[in-house]
């Protein structure tokens, strides 16, 4: 018999969706992957290099259970330099991937009974992780078309049992890009009713608004007291499976997490520790210059094919690197009885008869939304969009009789 908290996880939607793809794929169909939640790209050369040279080196042996000294302290220089703010190694935890850093700072403040709010759309893993931690999620739904959140309805959501809001601009799903009015609103509401902010800011490299980045701690310094501010390289530098990530958080979250880490993973692993510490040493930022200039490429061609939806309003896209579609009115004109009637069931179309994976929006506790990723191959992306739209289209007439009758 298992243990009851294993019946609280959902499985990842994302995971499922990338089956799916992976066993049409293997029944000989020609599947255009946009359901990955990653850009299919080689990492930098250094990266690379640096992983070469440690294990030429002989490195094999564990490390501080919060990563190696200098590379702490080279994520801190490089978080200074990004956010204007001054962070010392001290302050800074090596995590084995933002998924690793997220379970910390929910198992380092969260206590049965208490509620985080997370606001939906929401990446899968951020609800499983406080169920995981004994807590509850309590949900605040961000509409289309902006995907910003009502501060009222956040503080209207706050309880004497809310311990913290978990946040993630850019976001994931939706392409949301999170303003300085919106950051220090939520900002205001953790001093007041004094809750941890968990900031999740893994796709901080891919602002595609003009603008750069901006992290609530620069929106509202006062906050550091209270914040845990995740990222990872993974995806910045296209190393999703190498798993490497940090937070920068306050003395007590960083000690209880060196206990935490030193019981679960021992340490994040020790090449890639080394191979990033190289990249950070000797990286002249050309590789994350030219991931942002192909991914903004991706984005304007994107949007364009995207235009050509009839009844769909075109996604924001400001920032990560999803197109999160609206389908609600599609879906509302599909005939009743038909076979196509859902978000999943057009997830289901396009993988199935169309050849290219998406992800429903259920995944993230949307039943509206489609989300497909710009971070495939250009000229897959090119053709899998177009048929994406071709199918869509070709939904809202009736006679889409393959599949509904
Ligand atoms: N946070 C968000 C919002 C994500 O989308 C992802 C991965 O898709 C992660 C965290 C996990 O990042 P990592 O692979 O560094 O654990």
């Amino acid at each position: 018999m298992l243990a009851q908290r294993i019946s609280l996880l959902s499985g990842s939607g994302t995971a499922t969706a990338r089956e799916a793809a992976t066993r049409a794929a293997a029944t000989g169909c020609q599947i255009i992957d946009l359901a990955a939640g990653e850009v299919i790209i080689q990492p930098p050369s250094s990266v690379r290099e640096g992983a070469i040279a440690a294990i030429k080196a002989g490195t094999n042996r564990y490390t501080d259970s919060i990563g190696l000294s200098p590379l702490r302290k080279k994520v801190a220089e490089k978080l200074s330099a990004e956010t204007g703010l001054a962070w010392n190694a001290e302050d800074i935890v090596i995590t084995a991937g933002a998924k690793q850093g997220l379970l910390d700072a929910a198992l380092a403040v969260l206590d049965p009974g208490d509620e985080v709010i997370i606001i939906r759309p929401y990446w899968p893993t951020f609800p499983s992780q406080v169920l995981l931690a004994g807590a509850r999620p309590v949900f605040v739904d961000a509409h289309a078309p902006t995907y910003i959140p009502d501060v009222d309805a956040i503080g209207g959501a706050i309880t004497r049992h809310t311990k913290a809001i978990i946040i993630n601009s850019p976001n994931n799903p939706t392409g949301a890009v999170y303003d300085r009015a919106i950051l220090r609103a939520i900002g205001d509401l953790a001093i007041n009713y004094q809750l941890w902010i968990v900031s999740d800011e893994c796709y901080s490299s891919f602002v595609f608004t003009g603008a750069r980045h901006e992290s609530i701690l620069m929106a509202y310094p006062e906050l550091r007291s209270r914040t845990i501010l995740v990222n990872a390289f993974s995806k910045e530098l296209a190393i999703t499976g190498w798993r490497l990530g940090y937070f920068a958080a306050p003395p007590e979250i960083v000690s209880a997490t060196k206990k935490l880490q030193s019981h679960t993973t021992s340490n994040p692993n020790v090449i890639a520790q080394y191979a990033i510490l190289h990249h950070l040493q000797v990286g002249d930022g050309r590789f994350e210059l030219e991931m942002h200039q192909r991914l903004s490429q991706a984005r304007n061609t994107g949007l364009l094919i995207l235009s050509g939806l009839h009844d769909v309003t075109i996604p924001g896209a400001k920032g990560s690197f999803f197109f999160y579609l609206d389908l609600s009115s599609l879906v509302t004109s599909l005939p009743d009885r038909g076979l196509v009637r859902s978000t999943d069931d057009i997830a289901r179309l396009l993988l199935e008869e169309t050849g290219v994976a998406s992800v429903a929006g259920r995944a993230f506790g949307d039943v509206n939304g489609l989300r497909l990723s710009f971070g495939a191959p250009p000229h897959l992306l090119e053709s899998g969009l177009k048929r994406v739209v071709e199918t869509l289209n070709r939904l809202k007439t009736t006679e889409e009789v393959a599949y509904t009758s």
